[in-house]
Parts: C-alpha cells; sequence; structure tokens
C-alpha cells in the first residue's frame, strides 16, 4: 500500500493507454469507469455488487451531499467511505457543474457561486475554497477544482471569460488544498470547442500544477461527432505523465472513441439510471426490455453476459417486473448495465495491453450494428 497517489502507464496503443493509479485505499485499473453515487448510493445498488461488477471507484457529487445529508455531518459520522460502506477510492467532483445545473436564483461573482437548494430553497454559498473544504470533509480521494460551465450553446467570448475565471479558480483550489498525502486534486481544462482556449487552459493548468487532469465542458448537448474533434487535441495538450479524465461521459461508444483519444477514466449516469427505465446496453446495442416482444422469452438479454441479470433470469421475468414497477427490475438491470460497462473497460485494458486495441474496436463496432438477437 501507498501512502502517496501515483499513476503508472504500463502500455499505450495509437493514443488509448492503460495503467494504474495507485491509491491508499486500493488500486484504480485504466482506462476506468466510475459509477456515479450521486446521495451516497449508486441508486438500486449494494455497494458489494458495485464492487462485483468490476469498479475500482466511484464518483461522489459535492452539490447534493452538501445539502443533504451536509458534508458536516458526514464528516461527523466518519467520512463518505464509512457513511456509504465503500472502502475503495472516491473521487468527488466540485459541484459546480450541478449549482449550474440544478439550483435556483444563482449569483456567479469572482469570489464564487451563490444559489439556492433545489430541495428547500435553502440559501448556499460554494467558492474554491468552500469546494476544497467540503471534498475534504467528505474524504474524498481524489478531488476536483471548483469552476465555472457555461450553459451552451455560448458565444466564443464568454466561454473565454468563464475559462478565465475557472483557471483563477483552479488557482485558488490549488491553494486552498494545501498539501494532503493520499488525496489528489484534479485540475479541469475548460474552452469549449475552441482550440486555443483549450490550450491556453492546458498551459495554465500545467503551470499551477495538479496530480490529474480533466477535460470539462463537454458532454453537454455538443454531440458525438464535436465531442469526437474536440477530443482530438484536448487529451495531448494535458501531462502525458499524468491521468486524464473526461468527466460526463457516457454512451458504451464514447467512451471507447474517448480511451482511444487518450483518455484514462470517465463517469457516467447513464448505465445506472437507464437500467431504472427500462433501457439495457449490451454487445448488440440496446434493448428496451418493456417492449412486448420480450414477453414471452425465456432467453437471457445476453448469452454471454455472466452478471445475475443474464445468468439467472430471463428477458421474460425482466420484462414482467419492469411493467410491474418492481424494484428488483432497476437492481437488475442497473446491475447488468454496470456490470457491461466494465466488461467493456476491461476488455479494453486487455486489448490495448495486447497492441490490438484497433482489432478490437471493430469488433466492438461491428456486434452494436448488428443489432439485438431477432425475436422469437
Ligand atoms: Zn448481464
Amino acid at each position: 500500500m501507498t501512502n502517496r497517489i501515483s499513476f503508472q502507464l504500463n502500455a499505450s496503443d495509437g493514443k488509448a493507454r492503460t495503467g494504474v493509479i495507485a491509491t491508499p485505499r486500493g488500486e484504480i485499473r485504466t482506462p476506468a469507469f466510475m459509477p456515479v453515487g450521486t446521495a451516497a448510493t449508486v441508486k438500486a445498488m449494494m455497494p458489494e455488487s458495485v464492487r462485483a461488477t468490476g469498479a475500482d471507484i466511484l464518483l461522489g457529487n459535492t452539490y447534493h451531499l452538501m445539502l443533504r445529508p451536509t458534508a458536516e455531518r458526514i464528516d461527523r459520522l466518519g467520512g463518505l467511505h464509512r457513511f456509504m460502506n465503500w472502502d475503495r477510492p472516491i473521487l468527488t467532483d466540485s459541484g459546480g457543474f450541478q449549482v449550474m445545473s440544478l439550483a435556483g436564483l444563482r449569483k456567479l461573482t469572482e469570489k464564487g457561486v451563490t444559489f439556492k437548494s433545489h430541495i428547500d430553497g435553502s440559501k448556499h454559498e460554494l467558492t474554491p475554497e468552500r469546494s476544497m473544504e467540503i471534498q475534504r470533509l467528505l474524504g474524498s480521494d481524489i478531488v476536483m477544482c471548483f469552476d465555472e460551465c457555461p450553459a451552451l450553446p455560448a458565444d466564443r467570448d464568454r466561454i473565454a471569460e468563464s475559462m478565465r475565471l475557472s483557471m483563477r479558480w483552479a488557482q485558488r483550489s490549488r491553494e486552498a488544498f494545501g498539501d494532503r498525502p493520499g488525496h489528489a486534486l484534479f485540475g479541469i481544462q475548460q474552452g469549449g470547442l475552441e482550440q486555443d482556449l483549450r490550450q491556453e487552459s492546458a498551459e495554465a493548468l500545467r503551470e499551477i500544477g495538479f496530480d490529474g487532469y480533466a477535460v470539462g465542458g463537454l458532454a453537454v448537448g455538443e454531440g458525438q461527432e464535436a465531442m469526437f474533434s474536440c477530443l482530438e487535441y484536448a487529451p495531448d495538450m494535458l501531462p502525458a505523465d499524468k491521468p486524464r479524465y473526461l468527466m460526463g461521459v457516457g454512451k458504451p461508444d464514447d467512451i471507447v472513441g474517448a480511451v482511444a483519444r487518450g483518455i484514462d477514466m470517465m463517469d457516467c449516469v447513464l448505465p445506472s439510471r437507464s437500467g431504472r427505465t427500462g433501457q439495457v446496453f449490451t454487445r448488440f446495442g440496446v434493448v428496451n426490455i418493456k417492449n412486448a416482444r420480450h414477453a414471452d422469452d425465456p432467453r437471457p438479454l445476453d448469452e454471454a453476459c455472466t452478471c445475475p441479470a443474464c445468468s439467472q433470469y430471463s428477458r421474460a421475468y425482466l420484462h414482467h417486473v419492469f411493467r410491474a414497477n418492481e424494484m428488483i427490475s432497476g437492481m437488475l438491470l442497473t446491475w447488468h448495465n454496470l456490470h457491461y460497462f466494465q466488461e467493456i473497460m476491461a476488455d479494453m485494458r486487455n486489448a490495448i495491453a495486447a497492441g490490438s486495441f484497433e482489432a478490437w474496436q471493430a469488433g466492438f463496432h461491428d456486434q452494436r450494428v448488428q443489432g439485438d438477437i431477432d425475436p422469437l
């Protein structure tokens, strides 16, 4: 066990990389997918089940936890790991993104953001210093800088102004974080889809110096083509010897495309949220379990999948419990989706290590275009 956080690259294939982030709470194999545990739980999953899918690290949301049950209460109860019964690494976001997307009556100044809680209307303030304090109280292993996320579409001047504010906040986050062995602080590159602004942001972050670097401000509705074209250059601007994290991504083909462009870490609510709405991700694309075609189908979702939903239940059962609004529906489908996402990550790590990532990608896309198995 290490008492510092370190990143070791083991192999690369094209721009894709595989390695290990070593932390005092365990290793994170990269490329890594982080399930989202918004309110100190990955919805519908026990923590040991999340681990069984292959997850090395979870993401927690500062915005949600600061409002309820509050960071101070979690700290008094022994920190987030103990509170939610997950003893492996946790990355927390800074709260910036969700203040912009969820909170009411925001006021943005150089100092930070004041806003009203979407839960009870109470007034709160988030600044770089307060975000670092909250993430320290939670006991987060990987802490994210506090940044500002402009709603898109936005014009170039607005994106430039916002990025420069985020870089000043990155400096303040670095100073407020201080020196905390065993904990990492990641900077967040901004600049929208403007290559020169991404470059300016990357240089500002490198000047400050971080333990890892995120590509922020993507996956906000710009579409896959625009995101991939930005990822052609944005990760290359960040230090090659540090982890690169693409925030809020994504669908299986987004994840594979991001890894192919040099991304090491990702997070998304998609597998867990979709599990609760009957949308299932498989090797053969998306399956909607609510569709009547599954009502009499005794076959598994995916006969090659080893998750409990596939190895122990039929499509007919999964269809029935979804239609009947039974809780086990969200549990099983979330488990399957998280399992599938982690399988993709494991496959990619193996393919990159073997130097066969391009061939693996071709197979991945071939299976997806085949579509789901024919109805009975
Ligand atoms: Zn499965």
